[in-house]
C-alpha cells in the first residue's frame, strides 16, 4: 500500500505540487495522465525522495515519512522500497545487460554475486533478452534496453513500481514490445504508478486514473470514469487533445 497526504513541492517560488493526496493499494495500477508541466514527474520522483517534497506525508507499506522530518534512513528505505523507470533508461553504459541488473542486488540487497547473477537472468528472460545477456547498451535497440531497466527495477522486489513514460523516447516500432512487458508486470500483481501518454495502454492496465493538471488531482476515478464520462473541462480537453 502507497499513500500521500498533503504532498506539497516547490522549486523556489513556483508551486508545483499543490496538496497530492492518493492512496494506491497493494496490486493496482494507477495511471497518471496530464498536461506537459503538470507535476506527474515531480510527483513520482517525490515518493522515492529523488525531489524532496517540501511538506505532506509519504506512507509505503509500514514505512511513514513526513517531508519535513525525514531522516537519511527513511529516505534510504523509500528507496528500497521502489522501483523506477524513466523515459530515458539511464543504464550503465559500461556494463552489460546482465550486470545492470545485478548492481541493485549486489549492492542493495547484499545478494552473492551467484545469487544475484542467477535471479537477474531469470528477470532478463522474464522480458524477453535471455539471449542478450552480455550486451552492453549501446549494443541494445531502445525498446530492449528499456526492457532491462524493467528487469533492474524487478530485481529488488520493490513494494511499488513507479514508471515515467517509460515508451515515450522510443521510436514507434519499439513501443509495443515495452508496453506489453510493463502490462505482463501489471497483470503478475504488481503495485505500480504509471505516467503515460499511451490511451490505449492506460486503457488496459489501469485500475485508477487520475487527471493532474496544474499541480493538483483534477479529477480521478475508473477508466470508464475519465476515459467515457469525464466531468472536468480540463480533463474533456485534455483527452480530445491527446486521441
Ligand atoms: P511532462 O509531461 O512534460 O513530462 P510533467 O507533468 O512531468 O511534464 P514536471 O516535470 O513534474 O511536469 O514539471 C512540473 C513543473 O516543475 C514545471 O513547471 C517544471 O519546470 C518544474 N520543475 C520540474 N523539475 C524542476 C527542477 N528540478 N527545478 C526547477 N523546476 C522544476
Ligand atoms: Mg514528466
Amino acid at each position: 500500500m502507497i499513500k500521500l497526504e498533503q504532498v506539497h513541492k516547490y522549486f523556489h517560488k513556483n508551486h508545483v505540487l499543490k496538496g497530492i493526496s492518493l492512496t494506491v493499494a497493494k496490486g493496482e495500477v494507477v495511471v497518471i495522465l496530464g498536461p506537459s508541466g503538470s507535476g506527474k514527474s515531480t510527483l513520482l520522483r517525490c515518493i522515492n525522495f529523488l525531489e524532496r517534497p517540501t511538506s505532506g506525508i509519504i506512507q509505503i507499506d509500514d514505512l511513514c515519512v513526513d517531508a519535513e522530518k525525514a531522516h537519511k534512513r527513511d529516505i534510504v528505505s523509500l528507496r528500497k522500497y521502489t522501483g523506477m523507470v524513466f523515459q530515458h533508461y539511464y543504464l550503465f553504459k559500461n556494463r552489460t545487460a546482465l550486470a545492470n541488473v545485478m548492481e541493485g542486488l549486489v549492492v542493495v540487497q547484499k545478494l552473492d554475486r551467484k545469487q544475484a547473477e542467477q535471479k537477474s537472468r531469470q528477470l532478463l528472460e522474464k522480458v524477453g533478452l535471455g539471449d542478450r545477456l552480455d550486451y552492453y547498451p549501446s549494443q541494445l535497440s531502445g525498446g530492449q534496453q528499456q526492457r532491462v531497466a524493467i528487469a533492474r527495477a524487478l530485481a529488488i522486489n520493490p513494494k511499488v513500481l513507479l514508471f515515467d513514460e517509460p515508451t515515450s523516447a522510443l521510436d514507434p516500432e519499439l513501443v509495443g514490445e515495452v508496453l506489453s512487458v510493463i502490462k505482463q508486470v501489471a497483470e503478475e500483481g504488481n503495485t505500480m504508478i504509471v505516467v503515460t501518454h499511451e490511451m490505449n495502454f492506460a486503457q488496459e492496465v489501469a485500475d485508477h486514473v487520475i487527471f493532474m493538471d496544474d499541480g493538483v488531482i483534477m479529477e480521478e476515478g475508473t477508466v470508464e470514469d475519465i476515459f467515457h464520462h469525464p466531468k472536468e473541462e480540463r480533463t474533456k480537453q485534455f483527452l480530445q487533445r491527446v486521441n
